[in-house]
C-alpha cells in the first residue's frame, strides 16, 4: 500500500496549485495536429535574443562540463555599470521567478502575511503558500476605474500589518498591463512601514514607453532600503528560455537572498548571453519598436471588433471578450493560435494576448475574425 504522500507534505505544499504556463506550440501541434501555429501566450519577444547572446552562448559550449560561476561577477558586473549601482545590491535568479522565490524563502514564515493584489502576477501567492505564509488579497481598482482592474495602493496599504513581511507589487502588472504611477509608488513606499520588504516587479520594465509615467523604481533604492527591484531577461531580452533575472536591493537584503540562493541558480550559457544582450541596446529598440507597432495593429483590430482592453504598458494586451474568454481560447486553438485565458485571474471574460510579430499578430486577428464571425 502506498503511504499517502498528501498527508505529509508541508501545509502550503498541501492546497498548492501548480502554476498554469502558456500552452506550449509543440503540445498544441500534438493534440490538433497542426502544423503553423503562432503563440502569442507567454509574452515573449518575437525577435528572439541578440544575435550577440547567442554568439557569446556558442564561444561557451566547450565548457559544458564546468559549473558557471556560481557568483556570477562578470553579469553582475555588466549590469552594476549599466543600472550605475553597486555590484553588492544585485542578487541573480534562475529567471525573476526564482528570485520572488527568494525572498518569500528569505523573508516570509507561516506566521507572516504576504500582501499583493487581486489580478496580480499568479507567482506570488505561489511562492507564499508553499512557504506556509498567508496572502492578503487586496482588491483591485473597479474596471471602471481609470486605470481598471489596476493595483489599488490604499486597498494594499489597507492590508499592510504587524503581521506583513513581504508586500509584492507588478508594475506593469501581469496579466493586466496596468501600472501604478510615479506619484502612487512613490506614496505607496512612503507609508508602508520600513520593516516591510516592497518587491516591486519590474519583468516588463525594458518596454515602457517614456510618455507613460510608470516609474523606474531604481531611483527610490537609496530612500527605501526596504526596496527590492526585480527585472528579467525573459521579456525584452528574448532569453525566456535559458532562465535569467535579477533583483536590485539594499545590500543586506542582496546579502540575505544569497545565502538562501542555490550556489550555481543561473547556468552559464544564462550568464555570458545576458551579459552579451546588455550591450545590444539597438536590439532592445528595435523589440520596442515591434511592441510599438503591434500594440496598434491588434488594438486596430479590437477597436473595429468594438472590443475593449485594459491600458497596457506591457508586451501584451488583456482583452474583454464579452463572453468566456476560454472559449474564445479553444476557438482560437482550433485555429492554430495560442493566447492566454486569464480566468485563474479572476479575469474569465479576458484573454490576454501577447504581440508578436506583424505577421502573427496578422494570424491572430484573421483566426479572431473568424471566431467573432461563427
Ligand atoms: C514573466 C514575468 C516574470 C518572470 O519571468 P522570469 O522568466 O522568471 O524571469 C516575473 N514577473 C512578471 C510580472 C512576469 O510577467
Amino acid at each position: 500500500m502506498t503511504c499517502d504522500f498528501h498527508v505529509l507534505a508541508a501545509p502550503g505544499v498541501r492546497n498548492l496549485q501548480p502554476y498554469q504556463p502558456g500552452k506550449p506550440e509543440s503540445e498544441l501541434r500534438r493534440e490538433y495536429g497542426l502544423s503553423d501555429i503562432v503563440k502569442l501566450a507567454s509574452n515573449e519577444n518575437p525577435l528572439g535574443p541578440s544575435p550577440r547572446a547567442v554568439t557569446a552562448i556558442q564561444s561557451v559550449l566547450g565548457d559544458l562540463a564546468r559549473y558557471p560561476d556560481g557568483n556570477g561577477f562578470e553579469l553582475k558586473t555588466a549590469l552594476s555599470a549599466k543600472l550605475g549601482l553597486s555590484m553588492a545590491m544585485l542578487t541573480l535568479g534562475n529567471g525573476s521567478n526564482d528570485v520572488l522565490e527568494l525572498i518569500a524563502r528569505a523573508f516570509l514564515t507561516a506566521e507572516h502575511e504576504a500582501v499583493f493584489s487581486e489580478h496580480a502576477f499568479a507567482v506570488y501567492p505561489l511562492v507564499t503558500q508553499a512557504i506556509g505564509a498567508t496572502a492578503r488579497i487586496a482588491k483591485a481598482y473597479s474596471p471602471n476605474h481609470a486605470m481598471p482592474c489596476g493595483h489599488d495602493p490604499a486597498a494594499l496599504l489597507a492590508l499592510v500589518s504587524e503581521r506583513t513581511r513581504v508586500v509584492f507589487i507588478a508594475n506593469p502588472n501581469n496579466p493586466t498591463g496596468t501600472w501604478l504611477t510615479t506619484a502612487e509608488l512613490q506614496g505607496l513606499l512612503e507609508a508602508i512601514p520600513p520593516a516591510v520588504i516592497v518587491v516591486v516587479d519590474e519583468a516588463y520594465f525594458e518596454y515602457v514607453e517614456p510618455e507613460t509615467d510608470c516609474p523606474n523604481a531604481l531611483r527610490w533604492l537609496d530612500r527605501f532600503p526596504n526596496l527590492v527591484v526585480t527585472r528579467t531577461f525573459s521579456k525584452a531580452y528574448g532569453l525566456a528560455g535559458l532562465r535569467v533575472g535579477y533583483a536590485v536591493s539594499h545590500p543586506a537584503i542582496a546579502d540575505l537572498l544569497n545565502r538562501v540562493r542555490q550556489p550555481f541558480n543561473v547556468n552559464s550559457l544564462a550568464l555570458v548571453a545576458a551579459a552579451a544582450a546588455l550591450e545590444d541596446v539597438s536590439h532592445l529598440e528595435q523589440g520596442r519598436a515591434v511592441n510599438r507597432a503591434g500594440m496598434r495593429q491588434v488594438q486596430d483590430a479590437c477597436r473595429q471588433w468594438g472590443l475593449n482592453w485594459l491600458p497596457s504598458a506591457g508586451n501584451f494586451l488583456c482583452v474583454d471578450m464579452g463572453r468566456s474568454g476560454r472559449e474564445v481560447f479553444v476557438e482560437l486553438l482550433k485555429r492554430g493560435v495560442i493566447v492566454r485565458p486569464v480566468d485563474n485571474y479572476g479575469l474569465p471574460q479576458h484573454l490576454r494576448i501577447s504581440i508578436g510579430s506583424a505577421a502573427e499578430n496578422a494570424r491572430l486577428i484573421e483566426a479572431m475574425q473568424d471566431v467573432l464571425r461563427g
